[in-house]
């Protein structure tokens, strides 16, 4: 065979094991109303735009950034309270999850996951040829500890993944269920905490040297930063060093360096966005309980629900329609019929409830 057939027929396959793989997509599809992927409705403090722009002209270009990024490193531990040694930055939570897969998953080894969870803690174990073990939630959705003994007996997971508030449903693990997983687990027990600051409590005081914990954060939610693409891991320092070591040289940039540094200046903004979505979540809350939906009850900045008398992706496809987007989570494992809606501004809202009450019509 020659041409242009032969030449495809030739080229370099990926990896067998990727195969299986479906990529991980959120749909962008461009429409007025996005409340699909649970970023901040606001945009960041003015001051801290400004602050950056005058930060940014100071940037030695020719210089590679601080490989260590030390300076962002210090603000993130002042801000828990932790040691500077105790903090991993990266390239949103994502790339953290990245790296812990990289420095501890791999051939042989397994990541448990319980679903149903944020679906990057099976995709990523999975991209970097790590086997995943799938647990199962209570009908309530809830994390069953019996489930997380027969996962963790059954396969000795080095990676166990919960997620606080959990995406997509929106419910928070209650401190001594994650106690009794940290001692139930030989490996790391890793707690996605990106939706962390809607949370009453948080796995920050689990963390120390002697316990094989992590909190990973984000600052694209509630620090309205979604755009720096920054995220950080606290966890003990032997487990940072392990990461330093996976990590590629000067992944952190100069600009998103100094964005993450500054912007932790802002808490106290942060704070008062948390309770400005808190209270409009309350809102949507309130309105979804007047429609023919069932929701479970949300510690985050989105709710989950599901059309009663109307398959979920038939309202998905009808709320597009009228120029919203949501994320269709139907075909996640127990969540059948299932959506998920951001908490937008007010305006957002209205316009989502609107076409709801007429999408379900
Ligand atoms: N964890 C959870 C639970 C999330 O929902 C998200 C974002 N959808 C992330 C991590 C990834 O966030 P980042 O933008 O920091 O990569």
């Amino acid at each position: 065979m020659t041409g242009p057939l032969a030449a495809v027929a030739r080229r370099p396959r990926r990896r067998s094991d990727l195969a299986a793989l479906e990529g991980y997509h959120s749909p962008q599809v461009e429409v007025a109303v996005r409340l699909n992927t649970n970023e901040s409705p606001f945009p960041p403090p003015a001051a801290w735009t400004e602050a950056l722009a005058t930060a940014v002209a100071d940037i030695e270009w020719q210089r590679y950034p601080d490989r260590q990024a030390a300076a962002l490193r210090q603000v993130i531990a002042e801000l828990h309270h932790v040691a500077p040694e105790q903090v991993y930055a990266a390239n949103g939570s994502n790339e953290v999850i990245q790296a812990l897969c990289l420095a501890y998953g791999g051939p042989d080894r397994c990541a448990a996951v319980f679903e149903p969870t944020y679906r990057l803690h099976s995709h990523i174990p999975s991209i970097t040829g790590t086997r995943v073990t799938v647990g199962h939630r209570g009908p309530d959705l809830s994390l069953d500890l019996a489930e997380v003994r027969r996962v963790v007996e059954a396969s000795s997971p080095s990676l166990v993944f919960l997620c606080s508030p959990n995406n997509p449903t929106g419910m928070i693990e209650a401190p001594d269920a994650v106690a009794a997983v940290v001692d139930l687990v030989e490996g790391i027990v890793v707690i996605d905490e990106a939706y962390g600051q809607f949370s009453p409590w948080s796995a920050l005081e689990l963390v120390d040297d002697e316990r094989s914990v992590v909190v990973t954060r984000t600052l694209s939610k509630t620090w309205s930063m979604a755009a720096a693409r920054l995220g950080y891991l606290v966890g003990p320092s032997w487990l940072v060093a392990d990461l330093d070591s996976v990590t590629l040289p000067y992944h952190l940039d100069a600009v998103k360096q100094v964005a993450g540094r500054l912007a932790l200046a802002y808490e106290a903004e942060m704070e008062a966005r948390v309770e400005a979505v808190v209270a409009e979540r309350r809102r949507l809350v309130a309105a979804l309980a007047d429609l023919a939906v069932q929701q479970w009850p949300s510690h985050a900045n989105f709710v989950l629900f599901r059309p009663l008398d109307r398959a979920g992706i038939d309202v998905w496809q009808g709320l597009v329609e009228r120029g919203v987007l949501v994320r269709d989570c139907s075909s996640w494992p127990g969540l059948e019929g299932c959506l998920r809606v951001t908490v937008g501004t007010p305006e957002e809202d209205d316009a989502f409830l609107a076409a709801l009450a007429e999408a379900l019509d």
